[in-house]
Order: C-alpha cells, then sequence, then structure tokens
C-alpha cells in the first residue's frame, strides 16, 4: 500500500466529493484506494487485483467522478459489470459519492429491464452508465447509446465476466471505444485470458495487487430465519424487542398487506406505519420524514415505494415476504448500511422458498448467515432490563413526595414491606404489556383445554403453515362454527378463548367445542341456537385485548340467527348462564384454582 496516503484529503479529489466522504463518514482510504485513486486521477490505465470488500468500487468511482465535466451531458464513464446486481451497486455507490455534484446522471443498464425507460433516461443525458455487456452492445448496435465523449472504461469483476462468456463482448465494446480512452481492469483474479486482454487494450497500466484479507467487512450484515413453528409477525416482533435497531423499513409483497403489518405492529406497541404506492405523494413524504426525525421507527413498505429511500437511521431491513427477484433484494437491502453506517438485512423464508435464497446469495456473491430467533427469556430479559431503566429514570427525574406518602400509608396500614408494595405496583404496571415472555410453541396438546370432550387438538399442520388448511372438517351436526377475531398473532390459546366465552357470556365450557387457532382470527364451534342476547354479549367480549366480534363462519351450519321461538328448552339451557350472568360467572370464578382465576383477570400469559 501506499504509506504516505492517510486520509481522504491528501488525495486531490473533487472538493464535492471529498464533501461527500466525510459525510458518509469513510475514515481513511482503504489500501486499494490508496493506490488506484492516484494513477486513476492523472488519467493513467490500472489494473487491479481485488476482491469485492476491498473498497474496490469507491477506488475506481471517487477518482472519475471528480474528473468529470458535468456540463457536458454525455456518457465520460462506461462500467462493465457482469451482474444486473452488481451494476445496481454500483450504480448507487456512484450516486452515494456525487451527492455533492449538482445535475449528476448515472444510469444502471441490463437486460429484463423495459428498454424505453432507459432509452428515455439515455436521451435525457448521463454521465456516467453503468451496465451488463450485452445490454450495453444492443445500445450501441441502436446507437441509443454512443460513446464518442467516453473518457474512462472501467471493467469490473474481469474474470467474473470471463467466467460468464462475455469476454468477446467485453473487446468488442472495447473496440467501440475512443482509443485514447483512460481504461481500468478490476478482477479478483488472474487467469491468462484476462492479461490477454490487458495487454492488448490498457497501454502502460500502473499494477495494484490487493491480498485477500484485506478486504473491509461490508458494512450490511444479511441474515436469514427459515419460517418455522412461530409465526412470521411473533418472529418479527421478537426480533424487534430483542435487536438494536434504531428504525427498521420492513417490506410486504402488497400494498394491503403494508397496512395491515403496519396496524398490527402498532398494536403492539412499536411506532409504525406504511409506505405504499396508494398513498399520495404529500402523504409518503410526510411518513419518510417522520421515519427521519424520529416520530416513526418502523415503516412497512412495497418495492415501488420504498425505491431510492435514503434515510440514514435505518439499522434494519426486513423481508417479511421474500422479493420476487435478487434485483428487488439488492434494492431493499441497500436501504440500510447507508453513509458508512452499520446496517443489518434479515430475510423471513419458508422452506419452500430456500431456493430463492440460494439464487439471491449466487447473485449477489455474498453469504447470507442463518439466524436464530431470540428466546422467550432473552425477550423477558430485555423488558425487565427497559423496565429497571424506567424505574431508575422516574426516581432520578420526578417529584416522588406524595407517593411515598402513600406508600408508607400502605405499609403501615396493611402490615405490607416496601417490598411488597413495589412487587405489586410492579406487576399492576406491566399488566397490558407482561415483562415475562413465555414461549408460545408449546405442543398443541397442552394448549387444548381440557374441560369439553368435543374439542379436538389444533391442527399442527395448520400450525406450523400458519395457513388455514383448505377442506376443513365441518362443526359436529348439532353444533355451529363461529369465527372470532382474535388469533394467534394475538398471542391467544384456546384456554383464553374457552375462558373468555365460558366466564363473559355464561356458557359452559363443556359445551364449547373445536376451536382452531389461525393468524389474525379463529373459529369455535358452539352449541345450535345460540339467544341473541349471548350472542350480542360475546362480540363485546375481550381476548387479549382484542374484541371476539364474533360472527358465523362462512360455510357454518347456521347463522348469527338469533334464537326464538325454534329454540328448545334443551338448546337454551346450554346457554343458561348468560341469564345469571354475574351471579354464575362469580360462582364459576369462585370454583377456580386461584392460580388460574389471577392469571385471567390480569390477562397474564400463560
Ligand atoms: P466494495 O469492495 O467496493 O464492494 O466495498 C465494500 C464496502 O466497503 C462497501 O460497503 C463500502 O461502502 C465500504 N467502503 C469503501 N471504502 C471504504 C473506506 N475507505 N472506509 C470504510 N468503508 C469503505
Amino acid at each position: 500500500m501506499n504509506p504516505t496516503v492517510t486520509g481522504f484529503g491528501q488525495l486531490a479529489l473533487a472538493a464535492p466529493v471529498l464533501q461527500a466522504l466525510q459525510e458518509i463518514g469513510y475514515e481513511s482510504p482503504t489500501p486499494i484506494q490508496a493506490e488506484s485513486i492516484p494513477p486513476l486521477l492523472e488519467g493513467r490505465d490500472l489494473l487491479g487485483q481485488a476482491q469485492t470488500g476491498t473498497g474496490k468500487t469507491a477506488a475506481f468511482a471517487l477518482p472519475l467522478l471528480s474528473r468529470l465535466d458535468l456540463g457536458m451531458k454525455q456518457p465520460q464513464v462506461l462500467v462493465l459489470t457482469p451482474t444486473r446486481e452488481l451494476a445496481i451497486q454500483v450504480a448507487e455507490a456512484f450516486q452515494a459519492y456525487a451527492r455533492h455534484l449538482a445535475g449528476f446522471h448515472v444510469l444502471p443498464i441490463y437486460g429484463g429491464q423495459a428498454m424505453d425507460t432507459q432509452l428515455r433516461q439515455l436521451r435525457r443525458g448521463v454521465h456516467v452508465v453503468i451496465g451488463t455487456p450485452g445490454r450495453i452492445m444492443d445500445h450501441l448496435r441502436r446507437k441509443s447509446l454512443t460513446l464518442d465523449a467516453l473518457k474512462s472504461l472501467v471493467l469490473d469483476e474481469a474474470d467474473e465476466m470471463l467466467r460468464m462468456g462475455f469476454i468477446d463482448d467485453v473487446e468488442w465494446i472495447l473496440e467501440h471505444t475512443p482509443p485514447e480512452r483512460q481504461t481500468a481492469l478490476f478482477s479478483a483474479t488472474m487467469p491468462e485470458a484476462i492479461r490477454r486482454v490487458a495487454q492488448k487494450h490498457l497501454r502502460d497500466p500502473r499494477e495494484v495487487r490487493i491480498k485477500s484479507g484485506t478486504a473491509t467487512v461490508s458494512t450490511t450484515q444479511q441474515r436469514y430465519w427459515q419460517v418455522s413453528g412461530l409465526h412470521k409477525l411473533d418472529a418479527l416482533t421478537r426480533i424487534l424487542e430483542v435487536e438494536d435497531f434504531d428504525a427498521a423499513l420492513i417490506f410486504v409483497r402488497t400494498k394491503t398487506e403494508t397496512v395491515s403489518l403496519a396496524e398490527k405492529l402498532e398494536a403492539r406497541g412499536f411506532a409504525a406505519a406504511a409506505l405504499n404506492g396508494d398513498m399520495n405523494q404529500v402523504l409518503r413524504e410526510r411518513t419518510i420524514e417522520q421515519l427521519k426525525n424520529q416520530t416513526l421507527d418502523i415503516v412497512v413498505a412495497t418495492d415501488i415505494a420504498a425505491r431510492g429511500l435514503d434515510v440514514q437511521r435505518i439499522s434494519h431491513v426486513f423481508n417479511y415476504d421474500i422479493p420476487c427477484d435478487t434485483e428487488a433484494y439488492v434494492h431493499r437491502i441497500g436501504r440500510t448500511g447507508r453513509a458508512g453506517r452499520a446496517g443489518s438485512a434479515i430475510l423471513f423464508v419458508s422452506p419452500r422458498e430456500m431456493r430463492m435464497l440460494r439464487a439471491i446469495e449466487k447473485a449477489t456473491r455474498q453469504p447470507i448467515e442463518p439466524m436464530h430467533l431470540p428466546s422467550g427469556e432473552a425477550v423477558t430479559d430485555r423488558r425487565v432490563a427497559q423496565f429497571k431503566q424506567q424505574i431508575i429514570d422516574v426516581v432520578e427525574s420526578e417529584d416522588l413526595g406524595f407517593l411515598h406518602q402513600v406508600v408508607s400509608q400502605i405499609e403501615n396500614e396493611q402490615d405490607l414491606s416496601a417490598h411488597e408494595i413495589a412487587a405489586a405496583m410492579a406487576f399492576l404496571l406491566q399488566r397490558e404489556r407482561p415483562l415475562q415472555l413465555r414461549e408460545t410453541r408449546e405442543p398443541a396438546a397442552s394448549r387444548t383445554p381440557k374441560a369439553s370432550p368435543a374439542r379436538g387438538r389444533p391442527d399442527t399442520k395448520e400450525r406450523r403453515s400458519g395457513k388455514p388448511e383448505r377442506a376443513r372438517k365441518p362443526a359436529p351436526d348439532d353444533m355451529v362454527r363461529y369465527r372470532i377475531e382474535v388469533g394467534r398473532s394475538h398471542e391467544a390459546t384456546p384456554g383464553d378463548i374457552v375462558g373468555a366465552i365460558a366466564n363473559e357470556a355464561g356458557i359452559d365450557s363443556q359445551y364449547i367445542g373445536q376451536i382452531k387457532l389461525y393468524d389474525d382470527y379463529s373459529t369455535v364451534d358452539l352449541p345450535e341456537g345460540m339467544p341473541q342476547e349471548v350472542f350480542r354479549q360475546l362480540k363485546q367480549v375481550r381476548v387479549r385485548q382484542q374484541k371476539l366480534d364474533i360472527s358465523r363462519e362462512a360455510g357454518g351450519k347456521t347463522g348469527d340467527r338469533p334464537l326464538k321461538a325454534k329454540t328448545s328448552t334443551a338448546e337454551k339451557s346450554r346457554f343458561h348462564k348468560a341469564k345469571d350472568k354475574p351471579a354464575a360467572a362469580k360462582a364459576r370464578r369462585e370454583s377456580q384454582p386461584v392460580k388460574e382465576k389471577k392469571r385471567r383477570q390480569l390477562h397474564l400469559p400463560r
């Protein structure tokens, strides 16, 4: 390496480029940058042997940007890359380093993208073109791309282009560029065929060789979680609770999902909002502004709505739904690790999508490491730590004089220790969001309440996939299947549902039939002939703070039909408790074991 170069300021880069580097936060040039920038700034050719991760993109982008004539709106720099993913990455790097070059335009060009978009942008005028060989040749043949004003040409990852069979195309392109152009060739390895290209097309190149092992760590850590057992929403909230994140961008497939996931996250206490193409520009800009100014911490977006989003505090990108193609993945994860900060990209993959994961790894040539979900204990530890901090903050900053008196009163009047009082208060405080997260992945049998012999085990296959099975068993003859708007995503268990229906609506638990939990709702079989008053009451009942809003399941045997004259005495008797609800419920509550009773009253998790 060039030992005399310690800071970017010592390199004769253009002032706006240095300003961008300062903001991005690179402290000093990497070895390949220190060695390549000076000769490239002088206009010399370069033969660089370096791998991805060494900072080679900046090694050529910074000097070439510094040499641009922005007044001349013609391609002055052409970068050839083996893949479209790399073309996008390099284009994004140019864009970032050129943020203070007014009027600067860079265009990535690759196959598979609509030709007319590329043609329109080329007509508008660009300074730098980055593309894969095939599509660049197409444009050169059509004359939609002219390279008369080309000053510099970069062959990035030349050995990959050779391996992918592009080397003849590359030579063809080289022959269609002005002979006096500057050429830089980068390759991780130097096979004979690449050396031959270099000898033929480079003039007295400066040779730079960076040993592997000196690579800079890519600023974005990529991980995946293979969806199994736990529902995706639960997995997501667990990660969000335990990971240190500043702001997160979550990608889903559809516009409606952006809204529904944002709402669910809000319900779980996160400052989240949707960002999608249905929102008008003003609303979208407001959402982005709120993310920047920390009013929001999470934005749930579609690919299109989040294109080009540049918010430096995004520390995490979640691929909640796997992207449709590798290019979308590159765009998505490019929203984090901005400005040289550390970023984290997490991908949720179902077993069926593992092939797509491998395709992404191959296309980006970056490994994506498997990750384990934080355990229930880890979530509990985090909640407890936050709780402790809240207490410390309050003790330090609030005037607690009056409350000290109240505590002393309780201490004296009730013969309780301050410790006991504090624990009871803590208990009250955490009622809405218990500090202790118990694993919800219990065996099916333990989740099934014992009370009713008619109740079956929730289907394990169905629970794993998170989707209702297609052909479901109908409700037994004398039962009606109802739908209730509380499900696994609300952390409801069959026990909660039985408890709520039995206690609140006064239905004997022995008459409550099969309960099936789905993601956002559940079904429950109840005896035929539910009186209207019971039905109305059940609509208002809440489980885990979620209104049941009970309705007859489509295709269920009977409707929400009120039961009037047709109701037999026997049918009615199953619901008898609704009538004398307060007394019956009281008696029932009193007959429950104390622990269970308390658990239910206080909404504690199991
Ligand atoms: P590359 O080898 O071009 O793929 O770059 C690998 C990573 O290193 C990218 O995430 C760059 O943002 C980062 N990087 C490039 N130059 C520097 C530098 N001088 N200091 C710190 N990080 C850098």
